[in-house]
């Protein structure tokens, strides 16, 4: 069976749904996950926002704003009265219970509900599109299967136990539907993926019931091989290995969630980005095998610390960076860069939510700076130790621009280049231009 994950733009709106149906019914069982509608998480998360500052005029306009909409869709949506009823009684009742948070505290663990309700009326109402269509489809609940751990990892032999026992249980089915983005944790507590997790849903469920393909369908035709929201004139890259794909999403390639090409990779289960507005288009496939010798991509990430310890005697005391990265381990924040001299240590974080703590700790070793505001570059390929030129090109690329730090080594398919986030977006054209023009 395939996967299909159908992000929030391909299923923004009643006309989005049904050009999803005519994309997906084609006789072939298939398993889809869904998002919530595009801009439905922003506006819960503002929502909450409200709530967090108990104004309950703020979050009840948020909310009937949303309401709205979601009335008209289903009234477009839905061809017999029987369904627009349905419909209706649907985001009532999803809608209500969103209400019912106004008058009571809020907290964290609300919120996470809160968050949940996109995903949750989705793909109710694609389900209910279906089956007035005739279509044998089920709505398989997120809640009943996807978990994570007590470490916010995923419960992957819970996943793989709780969706077969599931998909057993509902056999024969065309269409199973469930949600992307939200779970439960390690207390059964609602929870989710962190924000653009749809994409981590659909390779957690491959992986699970070891999908023949995982689909991620969105509203570009595969990864470009610059961010087109900085750069013109990008163009998808046709294929991508695993590691390289990895790479990039996790250094800021937005059309795929950080993590959610290691269950593909670990289960070698290729992976197709598709266009939802441009169905024949190609795309970009992520699998096993490497391209040769070609630079294949550049992805920015966004909001990275840089923070530099400069110790007396670096290389000869031993020990030194096991300290220095404990204090990292300690405070549960992951370093992204790193590079070394005899004297001291440079390492980025993007999570700098302890940033305080880990600098005083850091100051018995050392003396240490800080520089905020800062992007990683990271340009990714088939860059082989042996294979002569690329650092060349790169660096000419980047003449103009002040390099804070440089890594490559780390593995034969990144260099990565952290330089002021006020460079990035000419970084990012020049790179284009001297690469790929
Ligand atoms: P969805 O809602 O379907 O999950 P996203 O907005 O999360 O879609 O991801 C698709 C968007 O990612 C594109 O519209 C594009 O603006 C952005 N993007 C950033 N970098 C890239 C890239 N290298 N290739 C393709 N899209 C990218
Ligand atoms: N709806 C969630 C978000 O907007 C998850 C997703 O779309 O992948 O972040
Ligand atoms: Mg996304």
């Amino acid at each position: 069976m395939k996967v299909l994950k159908f992000g929030g733009t391909s299923v923004g709106s009643a006309q989005r749904m049904k050009e999803v149906a005519n994309l997906v019914l084609d006789g072939e069982q298939k398993l889809l996950v869904l998002s919530a509608m595009s801009g439905t998480t922003n506006s819960l998360v503002e929502i909450s926002n409200y709530l967090y500052k108990k104004n309950s005029d703020g979050a009840n306009e948020v909310i009937n704003k949303l309401e709205e909409k979601y009335r008209r869709e289903v009234n477009e949506l839905y061809t017999t009265d029987e369904y627009k009823a349905k419909g209706l009684d649907l985001i009532s009742e999803h809608f209500n219970y969103i209400k019912s948070f106004t008058n009571n505290v809020f907290t964290v663990f609300e919120e996470k509900v809160v968050l949940s309700q996109g995903e949750l009326i989705s793909t109710g109402m694609f389900n209910l599109y279906l089956l007035e269509k005739g279509v044998n489809s089920c709505l398989i609940p997120a809640l009943e299967f996807m978990r994570i751990d007590k470490n916010n990892e995923p419960d992957t032999t819970y996943i793989r136990e709780n969706l077969t026992s599931i998909l057993d249980k509902n056999q024969g089915y065309e269409i199973y539907i469930t949600q992307g983005f939200i779970c439960r944790n390690a207390f059964g507590e609602v929870d989710n993926l962190q924000r653009g997790g749809s994409d981590y849903t659909a390779s957690l469920i491959g992986a699970a019931i070891l999908a023949d393909e995982i689909q991620i369908w969105t509203d570009i035709d595969g990864m470009h091989n610059n961010d087109p929201r900085f750069v013109e004139n990008t163009k998808p890259v046709s294929d991508l290995s695993f590691d390289e794909a990895a790479e990039l999403a996790y250094f800021g390639a937005k059309i795929l969630h950080p993590t959610c090409v290691l269950p593909a990779k670990v289960n070698n289960i290729p992976v197709r980005l598709l266009n939802t507005m441009d169905p024949k288009a190609h795309g970009t496939l992520i699998s096993a095998s490497q391209c040769q010798k070609r630079i294949a991509a550049i992805a920015a990430k966004d909001s990275i610390t840089a923070i530099k310890i400069k110790s007396g005697r670096m290389l000869l005391a031993y020990g030194f960076l096991r300290k220095v990265f404990e204090i990292f381990e300690s405070y549960k924040t992951p370093i992204d860069m790193i590079t070394t001299s005899e004297v001291g240590v440079s390492v980025t974080i993007d999570n700098s939510r302890h940033l305080d703590d880990i600098v005083d700790d850091l100051k018995k070793y050392g003396t240490v700076e800080v520089d905020k505001d800062q992007v990683i570059i990271c340009i990714v390929g088939d860059l082989i130790a042996s294979s002569k030129g690329y650092a060349n090109k790169i660096f000419e690329a980047l003449k103009d621009v002040p390099i804070r730090m440089i890594s490559y080594g780390g593995s034969s398919h990144n260099i990565s280049v952290l330089v002021n986030a006020k460079d990035k977006i000419e970084a990012l054209k020049s790179l284009s231009a001297k690469l790929f023009d």
